[in-house]
């Protein structure tokens, strides 16, 4: 079985706690997109753990864990991220670990690039894109031009610095255009030599991995970051993520573009949160705001930014849907909004005077205008619910109602943010 788990709104829908969950059922958990500029928050027995670049999966003993092709890394981060794990004893070696050796290396002067373009942006325009300056979008742009290094290159260091020199020199014209310090080649590779020699026994041809797991009949789930809405094809571009954070796009980012996808479960949360800058139709100004952010927690895993916040938006979501070809759904923190008497629903926008239904084009977002509608709250703590019985009437017309808005189905819902405070609800 090949199961994608993906985002259906803008992200942090609460993808690292549902594939933490589903996981169970699962023999190897694959990252096939993005870098470490997204948090996943996962709560378990063992803890609490942020993880940006590692498959979820990694918290569970008998999973194995797949860094795909489509993956940019960022060498230091990820030794980061390793060692704070095994500081909590998590087990992490080359059995357990897999990197793709397709997959793409993020230098710091990528992260510089990201810092200076966003600066550069904020001077010039005084809208910046809201990127996490992280490094993503340089390092995508540089592999599109074919001026990128990547993991399976850790494996020939000689090769490897023949090839950096002419990296540095083309990336040091951008650098100094900026009016910055270029960087040097000793530098970079006293860098790749500190952060990716540690890394070069976890790398090896995920595809051979994983086509082999498939024919042994193993599970295997493929985890997104961020949701359809940041796509870099079909989001609110430019305020997306790079890469593309697509269900269909699973098998491509691991390593195995010659199989097809099982199914693809839609995680999507009960409210709508969007950290960073870009179209938000749906959003909460002031108290409400306020009031949702507070008991939803919407603060950035990755960066501790204050999310923005709204209600559930169906306009947004059903085209989540369509994008990720969900077959089925999680539906996440439906808890944070026990308190509500009334909750609002954004059932459709409003554009230059007409009622519309259909997600529009980008640029015409901001021209959008949410129309919300009421429903009545069950106002009453569901966090110990753990059957569909379990949930209050209100609660389960709630859920059927964006079920009918959104067409799909609602397969889990989730009332807490640790392990087992969810419920299948059918
Ligand atoms: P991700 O990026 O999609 O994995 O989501 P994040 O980890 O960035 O944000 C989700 C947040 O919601 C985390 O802090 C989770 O611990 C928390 N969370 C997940 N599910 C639930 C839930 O059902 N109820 C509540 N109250 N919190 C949840
Ligand atoms: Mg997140």
């Amino acid at each position: 079985m090949l199961t994608s788990i993906c985002g259906i709104n803008w992200g942090d829908e609460g993808k690292g706690r549902m594939v933490d969950l589903l996981s169970e059922k699962f023999d190897v958990v694959c990252r096939y997109q993005g870098g470490n500029n997204a948090g996943h928050t996962v709560i378990n027995e063992r803890g609490k753990f942020i993880l940006n670049l590692l498959p979820s999966g990694i918290l569970r003993e008998n999973v194995v864990n797949v860094m795909g092709c489509g993956m940019v890394i960022d060498i230091k981060h990820l030794c980061g991220e390793i060692a704070k794990l095994r500081e909590h004893g998590i087990k992490i070696t080359p059995e357990n670990l897999k990197i793709s050796d397709k997959a793409i290396i993020v230098m710091p002067y990528h992260v510089l690039q990201d810092v200076m373009e966003e600066d550069r942006l904020t001077k010039a325009t005084g809208k910046p894109y809201g990127s996490t300056r992280r490094g993503i979008s340089p390092v995508y742009a540089d592999k599109y031009m074919k001026k990128v290094l990547r993991m399976g290159e850790l494996k020939n260091p000689a090769l490897l610095k023949k090839r950096l020199p002419d990296i540095v020199a083309w990336k040091n014209m951008t650098i100094k255009a900026y009016g910055f310090e270029p960087v040097t080649v000793e530098a970079m590779a006293d860098y790749l030599d500190t952060y990716g020699a540690p890394l070069k026994d976890y790398v090896i041809d995920t595809g051979i991995y994983l086509n082999n797991a498939d024919k042994a009949g193993k599970n295997i789930m493929f985890e997104a970051q961020l949701g359809a809405l940041r796509d870099i094809d079909y989001g609110i571009v430019p305020y997306t993520s790079s890469s593309s954070t697509i269900a269909a796009y699973a098998p491509i980012g691991a390593g195995v573009p010659n199989l097809k996808l099982t199914n693809s479960i839609g995680i999507m949360k009960a409210y709508s949160s969007c950290v960073g800058a870009g179209p938000f139709t749906c959003e909460y100004f002031g108290e409400k705001a306020d009031k949702l952010r507070e008991l939803g927690g919407e603060y950035g895993a990755a960066t501790g930014r204050p999310r923005r916040v709204g209600p559930f938006d169906a306009v947004a979501s059903r085209y989540g849907i369509r994008c990720q070809g969900a077959d089925e759904i999680a539906l996440t923190k439906l808890d944070v909004l026990d308190t509500y008497k009334e909750i609002e629903i954004c059932t459709h926008y409003r554009l230059h005077g007409e009622i519309i239904d259909e997600f529009p084009f980008s640029d015409v977002l901001d021209e959008c205008e949410p129309v919300f509608e009421k429903v009545k709250g069950w106002n009453c703590d569901i966090t110990g619910c753990r059957k569909r019985e379990d949930l209050p009437r209100e609660a389960l017309e709630y859920i059927a109602l964006l079920e009918k808005l959104c067409e799909c189905r609602i397969k889990y819902v989730s009332v807490g943010a640790e392990r087992d405070a969810f419920i299948e609800m059918y």
